[in-house]
């Protein structure tokens, strides 16, 4: 995969998701266009085409327990359970946690599971998960996150100064407990909050 593709299961699973059930009355009629929406608490929605690429580069199955970073409208968590086994997301602003769990709830979702909790404290019982997905910019690798994947496992998120564009990078750790690191795309996030 290159530039910024989308592949085919994605592709599905992302048709299979309506983008206007997740955004606010007001914004409904935008849901088809490719760009970011705003979704209250100064936050967006981003890009469908950049959601569907960041999804495709964690290559996900029905093995994979997910943890995603930034639940925000709930849109990408509802992509994320069609293509994973188990999906844990955490969202630090309660508006936006509660009104996603309502409209992830009303989906019937059964795989997943929300904590309305910041990505810098562990999702907790010593859970660790075998892909992690970031939807804010990182300042550096965190090292939180570093530590809930598993070996063999893929994280990818924005990393780079808040209010400038990120490079989406990718961290794949390898059986030993290392890590490496390789950045594609230039991309612009909201801050990962502290
Ligand atoms: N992926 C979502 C939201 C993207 S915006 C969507 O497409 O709808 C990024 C989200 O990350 C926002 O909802 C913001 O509140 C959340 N966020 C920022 N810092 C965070 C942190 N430290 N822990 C958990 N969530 C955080």
């Amino acid at each position: 995969m290159n530039g910024s593709s989308v592949d085919s299961a994605v592709q599905e699973a992302m048709r299979a998701v309506d983008r206007r059930f997740f955004l606010s009355d007001a914004n409904r009629p935008l849901a088809a266009i490719d760009a970011p929406i705003a979704i209250g608490f100064d936050q967006t929605t981003s890009q469908p085409s950049l959601i569907g690429h960041m999804i495709s580069l964690l290559s996900l199955g029905k093995d994979d327990a997910v943890l995603e970073i930034g639940t925000g409208s709930g849109y990408p968590s509802a992509i994320l359970a069609r293509l994973a086994g188990e999906v844990y997301t955490l969202e630090i602003v309660p508006e936006l946690f509660s009104s996603a769990m309502d409209r992830l709830g009303k989906l019937k979702i059964s795989n997943l599971w929300g904590k309305n909790q910041s990505g810098h404290v562990p999702w907790g019982d010593g859970k660790t998960f075998s892909k992690i997905v970031v939807w804010a910019a990182c300042e550096e690798l965190p090292t939180v996150l570093l530590d809930q994947l598993r070996q063999g496992g893929t994280m990818v998120l924005p990393i780079g100064p808040h209010g400038e564009s990120q490079r989406l990078a990718v961290v794949k750790k390898n059986a030993d407990g290392t890590w490496q690191r390789s950045d594609s795309i230039g991309v612009r996030f909201v801050p990962f909050r502290r």
